[in-house]
């Protein structure tokens, strides 16, 4: 078996958390490094990595408790808006491997930035992308 990582280890209690809810299912505490006030990290009870291999009923159920703090977590910090985030891989910016999505108080001034756009080279590029997409879609198994 491998090494824990820091999360299993904050759902087996063997390291600490400012916990702010608890079920059978989930479990949501503050990040130990906030980007706001606030900032909430809602992680599975259930073993995976990433939203690739999590079963759709957990990611449902931690997304269903990102739904339900998400409003008492803005009043409570009194904050002006919310970003959701979940990264999945490393060059998505996961730095911790087991699921877990970021609740991150906004305020007004508060200066962060949010990744800039790009423009397709060509209508071409775009239209490829999106063929390539469906592509992939149609040869999966329909969702239920
Ligand atoms: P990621 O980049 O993987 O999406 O985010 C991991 C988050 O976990 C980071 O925001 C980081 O501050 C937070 N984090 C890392 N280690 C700990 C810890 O030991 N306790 C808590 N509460 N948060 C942690």
């Amino acid at each position: 078996m491998s090494e824990k990582n820091i999360f299993e280890k904050i759902i087996d209690g063997e390291l600490p958390c400012i916990k702010i809810y608890e079920d059978d299912h989930v479990l949501a505490f503050l990040d130990i490094h906030p980007v706001n006030p606030g900032h909430t990290l809602v992680i599975p009870k259930h073993s995976s990595t990433d939203i690739f291999d999590m079963p759709v009923e957990v990611y449902t159920r931690m997304h269903q408790t990102v739904h339900a703090l998400a409003p008492q977590i803005m009043r409570a910090v009194q904050a002006d808006g919310i970003n959701i985030i979940m990264n999945n891989k490393a060059p998505a910016g996961q730095v911790v491997f087991h699921p877990h999505v970021h609740i991150v108080p906004r305020f007004i001034g508060d200066e962060l930035q949010h990744w800039g756009g790009n423009e397709y080279a060509s209508p071409n590029e775009s239209a490829t992308i999106a063929q390539q997409i469906i592509n992939e879609i149609n040869g999966a198994t329909p969702m239920q």
